[in-house]
């Protein structure tokens, strides 16, 4: 008989929690669950301002990947709430234009090229936590500290 152990609750590995944190201060919440997509390994939902990361995806080694792309669709909805290119000029190579193709064909990704171009980028760039902190930061305000938790007020 195997016995069974509860599973930790899942966890961001540490070198993403920086981009939770800027991603939190800037009104946006992560979550590490199944998105409400069948099928999905992750989402950006504009709407919620919430990101969705499904656990599985770090079981298969795409989580970072996965995270970070999402994350670049937050910095896009920034500072209107709906999704714009950043303006990066983007090379990626024919097998990623190609999955590409393929995801704009499917609902729960943001159906504009340039979009998903960026995302894609970011996902393999060397320099990618840093780069989705900084369009974040450049993108999204800050909002007002403090909500729930740890009120003041009467
Ligand atoms: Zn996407």
């Amino acid at each position: 008989m195997i016995a069974t152990i509860p599973a930790p609750p899942p966890q961001l590995p540490a070198a993403l929690r920086p981009v939770v944190t800027t991603l939190e201060q800037r009104g946006f919440q992560v979550r590490l669950a199944p998105p409400p997509v069948r099928g999905a390994y992750g989402l950006f939902q504009a709407k919620t301002r919430t990101l969705w990361i499904a656990p599985v995806a770090f079981d298969l080694g795409i989580g970072r990947q996965v995270f970070l792309h999402e994350a670049i669709h937050a910095a896009q909805s920034c500072p209107t709430g709906v999704l714009r290119p950043l303006g990066w000029s983007v090379q990626l190579n024919p097998v990623v234009e190609q999955e590409i193709s393929g995801i704009l064909t499917t609902r729960y990704h943001h159906g504009k090229r340039e979009l998903e171009r960026e995302a894609f980028s970011v996902q393999g760039h060397p320099d990618a936590i840093a780069r989705v902190i900084a369009a974040l930061k450049q993108r999204c305000r800050l909002t007002a500290p403090s909500r729930g938790g740890n009120r003041t007020g009467p």
